[in-house]
């Protein structure tokens, strides 16, 4: 059996190298970007105005000047006008260019406006006030993004600025999830005394939903030659399988005899952890991957979050941030296994702390509902102190 480490790492070894594929840029929030973007002119293209008011030359100003006769608008939008006359004025919007001849603009709420005057009601007034520089921001060729970042609201805003209505971004693998067993029924379904509904795979898809993964659901019966007939078919169409239940030591398990059939290769099977020990974890010709997560509800989730994800991201480019948070009560736990626990998160004095949540066990799916996070607390010691900081994975 391989620690929590050991199986992250040779997970991780085992990353997809995704493919690009180019999309519509309102198509590509959340996704993750493949290529780098560049400046396509000047940030911002042009000295501009930051205030509605009045662009006037500061030497006239420096000289005594006051009183700026108004010669016209300078609307943003409007192509870049030219101060006429010493001592006078150009009324000018914000966003709009400087016009030639001007390097300060005094706001409305310092002048007064009378018979197309502008009167300056303050004492100072610097060149270049209330502007803009031209490439201030960003000079025409800087780089502005690289690939390997998640598209967020602002960066859909940067690429529109440079003028990208498609973008370059890592293509998503194709998913199968499947569920196994014989207890369970669809959800429609009422399940007799002795059935279960199965939920798993809607959990599943919903977190997958998540990256913006659409996955196709599947169910497999616990008959091996069954199980080996379709899941021949769904490796042909998916270049990831995430399989939940099979994979213990149940007279029923049959998942791992079944793939070995399948040219499945196993990289590991069981992890020192709880829950989610007999985790399954291969590769298929094509450089298709594996995920055999056990049924118990929690077990599935949290080798889903623990293992699943890391993987993508990872095949995505998109680095991972350590986060860590303070137990609040102390723990004891025995068994030389990681203990994965569903925490509830607040914030003490600027400090993160982590409030275990009591469940009966893993098959209590209700205990992640109010879960922010699982903290992972290592296989020795036993014991663990409130005050002591362990990584948590955020839910
Ligand atoms: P297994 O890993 O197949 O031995 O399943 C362990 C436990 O998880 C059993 O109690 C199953 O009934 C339950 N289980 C397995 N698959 C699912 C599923 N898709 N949805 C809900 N519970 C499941
Ligand atoms: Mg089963």
């Amino acid at each position: 059996m391989i620690s929590v480490e050991e199986a992250l790492q040779l997970i991780l070894e085992h990353k997809a190298a995704l493919p690009l594929e180019e999309i519509d840029l309102l198509q590509s929030m959340g996704r993750v970007l493949a290529q780098e973007v560049t400046a396509d002119r000047d940030f911002p293209p042009f000295d501009r105005a930051t205030m509605d008011g009045f662009a006037i030359n500061s030497h006239d100003f420096a000289s005594g000047a006051r009183a700026f006769l108004v010669e016209q608008i300078q609307a943003a939008g409007a192509p870049q006008t030219i101060l006429q006359e010493t001592g006078s004025c150009i009324e000018i919007m914000t966003g709009a260019m400087l016009p030639v001849n001007t390097d300060a603009v005094i706001p409305y709420e310092d002048c007064l406006l009378q018979d197309k005057v502008a009167k300056v009601q303050i004492e100072h007034v610097k060149a270049g006030q209330n502007i803009h520089r031209r490439g201030s921001d960003k000079k025409a060729g800087e780089t502005l993004l690289t690939a390997g970042v998640q598209i967020t609201p602002a960066i859909v805003g940067t690429l529109a600025s440079v003028g990208l209505a498609k973008v370059k971004v890592y293509k998503l693998p194709k998913v199968a999830i499947c569920s196994t067993g014989d207890e369970l029924v669809e959800i429609k379904e009422t399940p007799l005394p002795h059935q279960i509904r199965r939920s798993n795979a809607y959990m599943l898809a919903a977190a997958l939903q998540g990256e913006g993964i659409q996955a196709s659901l599947y169910h497999l019966p616990d008959v091996p030659q069954v199980m080996e007939a379709s899941l021949e078919k769904i490796i042909a169409e998916h270049e990831v399988l995430i399989l939940s239940g099979a994979v213990s030591k149940g007279k029923f398990d049959f998942l791992p005899q079944v793939l070995a059939t399948l040219s499945f290769e196993s990289v590991f099977h069981r992890i020192a952890q709880k829950p989610g020990k007999p985790m399954l974890f291969g590769t298929l010709p094509g450089q298709k991957v594996v995920f055999g997560l056990p049924g118990n509800p929690v077990s599935t989730f949290v080798c889903y979050q623990l293992f699943f994800r890391p993987w993508l991201r990872a095949s995505l480019n998109l680095s991972s941030v350590e986060a860590y948070a303070q137990l609040t009560q102390n723990v004891h736990f025995r068994p030389n296994l990681t203990y994965h626990l569903p925490v509830k998160l607040h914030n003490h004095l600027g400090l993160l702390q982590a409030t275990p949540i009591q469940s009966t066990g893993s098959g209590d799916l209700t205990s992640i509902l109010e879960a922010d996070a699982l903290l992972s607390l290592p296989a020795v010691p036993d014991t663990f102190s409130a005050g002591e900081a362990f990584p948590i994975t955020l839910l």
